[in-house]
C-alpha cells in the first residue's frame, strides 16, 4: 500500500498526543480510538505509554478489551510503548491483581522492573534495525522483557534487559520514542502498516 496509512492511537489514558504528533510527522493520518467502532478501517494502532493498570481498567469498562484482542489476532499492526508493551504481552509479572492485557506478544514482561532508585533514565541505545546511529531512549518506570518466545525478534537490549521487540506485526519498546525528537521507530512502524 502507498499513501498515508490511517493509524489509530488508543486514547484511554497516557501520552496520546505525543504519539499522534510523531505519527503525523512520519506521514500517517491519525485517529484517536476510544470505542470498538473506531478500530474499523485502521491500518495500524499505537498503544501509548502511561499506566497499564488504568488503561486496562478503562478498556474493560468501555468494552474495548475484546475488540482490541480480536483486532490484534486478526493481524492489525500494533505498536506499544512502555505501558503499551505491557498491554501487548501475553504474560505480566508484578501485575496488579486481576490486571487484564490485550496480549499477542509471546513474551513475559515485568512491570516497573528497573528498580526504584532508577525509576527513570535516558540512554543511547544500539538498535541495528534503525541504522548505525544510536537511539536516545527515555525510560520511565519501564517494564523489562524477561522471556521471549521463539518467534520474537529482539531489536534492542541493555545489559540484562531486552527493551525492544517485534513479533510479526507487533512492535514494542520499553521506552518512549514519542517523548524525543527521533521519529525512526514511528517510521519503522508505519512501514509495518504498509506490508
Ligand atoms: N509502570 C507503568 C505501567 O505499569 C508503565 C510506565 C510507562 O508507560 N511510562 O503501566
Amino acid at each position: 500500500m502507498t499513501g498515508s496509512p490511517l493509524v489509530g492511537v488508543l486514547a484511554l489514558q497516557g501520552d496520546v498526543r505525543e504519539h499522534a504528533t510523531m505519527l503525523q510527522r512520519s506521514g500517517a493520518r491519525v485517529a484517536q480510538v476510544r470505542s470498538a467502532e473506531q478500530l474499523g478501517g485502521l491500518q495500524g494502532l499505537v498503544i501509548p505509554g502511561g499506566e497499564s493498570t488504568t488503561m486496562a481498567l478503562l478498556a474493560e469498562r468501555w468494552g474495548l478489551l475484546e475488540p482490541l484482542r480480536s483486532a490484534v489476532q486478526a493481524g492489525l499492526p500494533v505498536y506499544g510503548s512502555c505501558a503499551g508493551m505491557i498491554m501487548l504481552a501475553n504474560e505480566i509479572l508484578d501485575a496488579k491483581a486481576g490486571q487484564q492485557v490485550i496480549g499477542g506478544l509471546d513474551v513475559t514482561v515485568r512491570r516497573n522492573a528497573f528498580g526504584r532508585q532508577v525509576d527513570s533514565f535516558e540512554i543511547d541505545l544500539d538498535m541495528p534495525v534503525l541504522g548505525a546511529q544510536p537511539f536516545h531512549a527515555v525510560f520511565i518506570r519501564a517494564p523489562r522483557v524477561e522471556r521471549v518466545g521463539p518467534s520474537v525478534e529482539i531489536l534492542a537490549e541493555l545489559p540484562g534487559s531486552i527493551v525492544a521487540i517485534r513479533q510479526d506485526r507487533i512492535l514494542a519498546t520499553a521506552f518512549h520514542p514519542e517523548l524525543t525528537e527521533d521519529d525512526r521507530i514511528h517510521a519503522l512502524f508505519i512501514e509495518m502498516t504498509r506490508n
